[in-house]
């Protein structure tokens, strides 16, 4: 069976590499490089030659997990990847932080800030998780929180990943948000793992492990048609292939925009993805600590400023590095950083709790007429674990027997 994938993201690569030996795949990836959201660089800093992440670049330090389970599959263990503390700092222009998370080696005498105790006793008083179409706000305002915990800080980290306006975040999965939210205000920081070759390493790891897959990059398809047979991709290098099987693994605003207009219209199953919108976020990698707290006993690795109805982070690489080079949003800051080193702009989609229902929508329409969707998008939280998960159920449509399936199949 010939399938055609579109997006050369995390989702189109697991794809392939899950079909690679029962199928032959063309990939066809708009950008001059394979990863996506992953797009690592790799520089000499102070003497330290490191790979820096500008977009996705955290695991969660889960063994058991499919992402853990692919990283493995595909050549990854211990020496590849660094260990690091998920810490947090949080501030408003011209005030002194919210709040101040724990950090290793952080002064004792260096306060946690007047968010700290609301956000904690909040986060360890939850209990049971909410369902995941429970909009944030309707959890928030279940309890009497102050409003600096809230906009600096429960609402500030959302709207800082997500790319989206503060006040917006009411709107968010509850559920969603409190997987981000977890161990902002815990006595120690939490760890999550970074791959030493950067995000972007394990879709080449991916890409080097396919044999019967052909990858076009640096060309976008612009168009696809509806055939008796399946349909025709058309990209702009002017090339055109039939496939039997197609799979979108590009952002959900880019999937409508390529689909026939008959297949999204009211009415038609598909028309569910007009509900996904995404927000753009710019990031910069530079050397100036710019975004940073006055005070350096009061960094975090993530360090979250609420400034005019948004909010933007910037991640420190010194706990990772030993290097005080900075990865920024920079989509809405008035001031910009002097040392840049590289930028990218990236597309974000808030996990609210509409684009939940839409999730639940999308899923029913799987498969339907060989059409088939794979990313981060297409349920929970929206991460690259999500991204793995939505290629394995792709596949396991598409090559059920599989064998690769069974590394990412959780027992
Ligand atoms: C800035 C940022 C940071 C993130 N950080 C993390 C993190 O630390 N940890 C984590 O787990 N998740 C993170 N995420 C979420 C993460 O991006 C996703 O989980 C995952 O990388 C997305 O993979 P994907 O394949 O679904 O989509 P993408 O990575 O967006 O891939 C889609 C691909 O389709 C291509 N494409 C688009 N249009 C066309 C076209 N017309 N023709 C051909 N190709 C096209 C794009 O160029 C892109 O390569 C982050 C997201 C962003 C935006």
């Amino acid at each position: 069976m010939r399938v055609g994938i579109v997006g050369a993201g995390i989702a189109g690569l697991v794809t392939a590499w899950l079909i690679d030996e029962v199928c032959t795949a063309v990939v066809v990836e708009a950008r001059s490089r394979i990863g996506g959201n992953a797009r690592s660089v790799t520089g000499c800093v102070d003497g330290v030659s490191a790979t820096f992440d500008l977009g996705a670049q955290e695991i969660a330090a889960d063994d058991s997990s499919p992402h853990s389970a692919l990283l493995t599959a595909v050549g990854f263990g211990e020496r590849h990847f660094a260990d690091i503390p998920s810490s947090h700092t949080f501030w408003a222009d011209d005030v002194s932080p919210s709040l101040v998370g724990s950090h290793p080696g952080r002064p004792a005498g260096v306060g946690h800030g007047p968010a700290w105790e609301p956000v904690k006793s909040f986060l360890d008083g939850l209990g049971e998780p909410p369902a995941w179409d429970v909009p944030f706000g309707e959890v928030v305002a279940s309890r009497s929180l102050p409003p600096q915990a809230v906009d600096h800080v429960l609402y500030a980290l959302i709207a800082s990943l997500f790319g989206c306006a503060v006040p917006e975040v009411a709107g968010v999965s509850a559920r969603a948000a409190l997987t981000y939210l977890a161990g902002v205000a815990s006595d120690e920081a939490m760890p999550v793992r970074i791959l030493r070759g950067g995000m972007e390493s394990l879709s080449w790891a991916v890409a080097g492990q396919l044999t019967r897959t052909e990858i076009r990059t640096g060309t976008a398809v612009d168009r696809i048609e509806r055939t008796e047979g399946g349909y025709v991709l058309s990209d702009t290098a002017g090339g055109r292939c039939a496939v039997e099987r197609l799979v979108l693994a590009v952002p959900p605003p880019t999937a409508v925009r390529l689909l026939p207009e008959s297949m999204t219209a009211p009415g038609r199953p598909w028309h569910v993805l007009h509900r996904f919108a995404c927000r753009p976020v710019r990031y910069a990698l530079h050397l100036d600590p710019v975004y940073m707290p006055g005070d350096r006993s009061r960094w975090s690795t993530h360090n979250v400023v609420s400034h005019d109805g948004w909010a933007e982070s910037s991640f420190w690489y010194g706990p990772s590095y030993g290097v005080d080079v900075f990865k920024s949003q920079i989509t809405h800051r008035s001031v910009l950083p002097r040392q840049v080193l590289a930028t990218s702009a990236f597309e974000a989609l808030p996990p609210t709790a509409d684009l939940v229902r839409a999730q639940r929508t999308l899923a029913m329409v799987q498969g339907h007429e060989g059409l088939h969707f794979a990313g981060h998008y297409t349920a929970g939280p929206g991460d690259q674990e999500t991204a793995i998960d939505s290629a394995a159920e792709v596949a396991r449509r598409l090559a059920p027997g599989s064998s690769r399936l069974r590394h990412l199949t959780t027992p």
